[in-house]
C-alpha cells in the first residue's frame, strides 16, 4: 500500500488525489489536508462568486473526494498542526499543493497606508475566507485605483463596480454585499505599466464590463496601437484587444449615461502613495514601452486614490524544511519534485499563473514521478503507516479535524442560510464552520 499525503484541497491538490486514484487504485491511499475546514481553494475564496458556472468545477473534486481511498482531513495546518518531517515519517510521498496565498507586495512608498489592499486580502474579503472577512475595506471615497492589467484586476473591478441586484445568483458574503451595496465610488482606474497589447485578460472576462448596469469602461483611442498590428497577437489576445478597441469607440455621450467610470490607464507605472493615515493620492510615473518593456519617462502625475487594490501577483507560503525559491515565490522544484518523497504541484510548483485546468497536468505529472521514484527504490523500504499513524497523532495532539462528511454539514448549513436566489451564504470565521460540522 502507498501512502500519500497532499498538502491543500484546491485544484492541483485535487487533480493529484485524482490522478492517483486513476494510476494506483485499490493501491493508495491518499489524504488531502486543508488548513481550512472547507475544501477546494481559490475555488472557493477566489474565483469571483458572480461566475457560479465556474465554480462548477468543484464537483468534479467532491467525486474524488468522496471515492475509495481518498479522503479529506480539514482544519489542518501543516507547519503549524504537524510537520513535515512528521508527515514523511507516517506517508511514502508528500506533496505539496498549498498555492501561493500571499500577496507579492507592492513595493513603494506609502504602500503601508490604510484602505491599501493586495488582492489576496481583497478577494478573500468579497469571498468570505477567514484570515480576510474583517477586512472592512473603506469604500466611501470617489476613486478606487486597481493596480494590474490581469484577469484578477478585473474582478476586483467588476465587483466594485456591480449593482447590489447584479449580485443575484452570486454567493457573495452577505458583509461585503452590504458595503459594496453603499459604497460611493465614481471612478475606477485600472493601471498598467504597458500597453494594451500586453494585458493578460481574457477577451470574456474583459468583454464583461461593457455589459454592467451603472459602469462604463473607458479607453482612451489614442493608447491603442494601430489596428493592422493586432495580427501578431495569438488569438485570444487580439480578441481581447477588440474589446478595447470597442470599448473606446464608444461614444461619449454613451458612456455617460452610466455613473460609474472604469479607466484604463495604460503606460502608467504606481511611484508613490500619498495619505494622511489613509491613502488619498496615487503618483503615477508615464511609462515608454522599448521591446514590450516599460521604461519610466520621468513625467509624474497625480491621481486621486481612496482605495487602491494591488493585483500583481502571489506568493507561495514557506514551510520549515521545504527549500524555497525567494526570487519566484515558490518551492524550489524540478518538474514538481522538491526532493525524492517531497512534491509540489498546481501554484506551489509553477507560481500564479494559468488556470483552474493548467493544474491538472501538474497533478498526472506528480503521481508519475512517485510511481518512478517508488520503482527505483528511493522512498525508503520500510512500510509507512499511514493515515493510521496520522489519526494517533492527531488524536494526542487534540487536532480538531474537519472531515468530508462534516464539510458536507457545513455545505448544508450554508446553503439553508443563503439569500434569495444565492447558492449559499458561506461562513467567514472558522469557528463557526467546525461547529456547523459537528
Ligand atoms: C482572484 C482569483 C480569481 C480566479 N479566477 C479564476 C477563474 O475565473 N477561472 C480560472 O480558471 N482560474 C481562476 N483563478 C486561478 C485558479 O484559482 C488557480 O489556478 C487555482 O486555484 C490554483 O490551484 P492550487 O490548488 O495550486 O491552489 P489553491 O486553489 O490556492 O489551493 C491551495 C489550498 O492549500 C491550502 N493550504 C495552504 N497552505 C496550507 C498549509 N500549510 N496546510 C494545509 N493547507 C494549506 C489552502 O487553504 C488552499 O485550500 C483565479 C485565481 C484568483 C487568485
Amino acid at each position: 500500500m502507498r501512502h500519500i499525503a497532499i498538502i491543500g484541497s484546491g485544484p492541483a491538490g485535487y487533480y493529484t488525489a485524482e490522478a492517483a486514484q486513476k494510476a494506483l487504485g485499490g493501491t493508495a491511499k491518499v489524504d488531502v489536508f486543508d488548513s481550512l475546514p472547507v475544501p477546494y481553494g481559490l475555488i472557493r475564496t477566489g474565483v469571483a462568486p458572480d461566475h457560479q458556472s465556474i465554480k462548477g468545477v468543484s464537483r468534479r473534486y467532491e467525486k474524488v473526494a468522496l471515492s475509495e481511498n481518498v479522503r479529506f482531513v480539514g482544519n489542518v495546518k501543516v507547519g503549524r498542526d504537524v510537520t513535515v518531517a512528521e508527515l514523511q515519517e507516517l506517508y511514502d510521498a508528500v506533496v505539496f499543493a498549498t498555492g501561493a496565498p500571499r500577496d507579492r507586495p507592492l513595493d513603494i512608498p506609502g504602500a503601508e497606508l490604510g484602505n491599501v489592499f493586495g488582492s489576496a486580502a481583497f478577494v478573500g474579503w468579497y469571498n468570505g475566507h477567514p484570515e480576510f472577512a474583517a477586512l472592512n475595506p473603506d469604500l466611501s471615497g470617489k476613486t478606487a485605483v486597481i493596480i494590474g492589467m490581469g484577469n484578477v484586476a478585473l474582478d476586483c473591478a467588476r465587483i466594485l463596480a456591480k449593482s447590489r441586484e447584479e449580485f443575484a445568483g452570486s454567493d457573495i458574503v452577505g458583509h461585503a454585499l452590504e458595503t459594496l451595496a453603499g459604497a460611493q465610488i465614481e471612478r475606477i482606474i485600472l493601471l498598467g505599466r504597458r500597453g494594451p497589447h500586453q494585458i493578460m485578460m481574457t477577451p470574456k472576462e474583459l468583454s464583461e464590463l461593457g455589459h454592467l448596469a451603472r459602469a462604463a469602461p473607458h479607453v482612451a483611442p489614442g493608447d491603442l496601437p494601430g489596428e493592422a498590428e493586432d495580427a501578431l497577437l495569438e488569438p485570444g489576445l487580439r480578441k481581447a484587444v477588440t474589446a478595447l478597441r470597442q470599448f473606446a469607440a464608444t461614444p461619449e455621450h454613451i458612456r455617460a449615461e452610466k455613473p460609474l467610470a472604469i479607466e484604463f490607464a495604460f503606460f502608467s507605472q504606481p511611484h508613490s502613495l500619498e495619505g494622511d493615515g489613509q491613502v488619498q493620492e496615487i503618483i503615477i510615473e508615464r511609462t515608454r514601452l522599448e521591446e514590450g518593456r516599460a521604461h519610466g519617462t520621468g513625467e509624474i502625475e497625480h491621481l486621486p486614490a481612496d482605495l487602491v487594490i494591488s493585483c500583481i501577483g502571489y506568493r507561495t507560503v514557506p514551510i520549515s524544511g521545504v527549500p524555497f525559491d525567494e526570487r519566484e515565490g515558490r518551492f524550489t522544484n524540478s518538474e514538481g519534485r522538491i526532493s525524492p518523497g517531497l512534491y509540489c504541484v498546481g501554484w506551489a510548483r509553477r507560481g500564479p499563473s494559468g488556470t483552474i485546468g493548467t493544474n491538472r497536468p501538474d497533478g498526472y505529472g506528480v503521481v508519475e514521478l512517485i510511481e518512478a521514484d517508488a520503482n527505483a527504490g528511493v522512498l525508503g523500504s520500510e512500510a509507512k503507516q499511514g493515515r493510521v499513524g496520522f489519526d494517533a497523532l492527531a488524536k494526542a495532539r487534540g487536532l480538531d479535524v474537519v472531515t468530508f462528511r462534516d464539510w458536507k454539514k457545513i455545505e448544508e448549513a450554508e446553503e439553508r442560510a443563503a439569500r434569495d436566489g444565492s447558492p449559499r451564504e458561506k461562513f467567514v470565521d472558522i469557528e463557526a464552520m467546525v461547529r456547523a460540522g459537528r
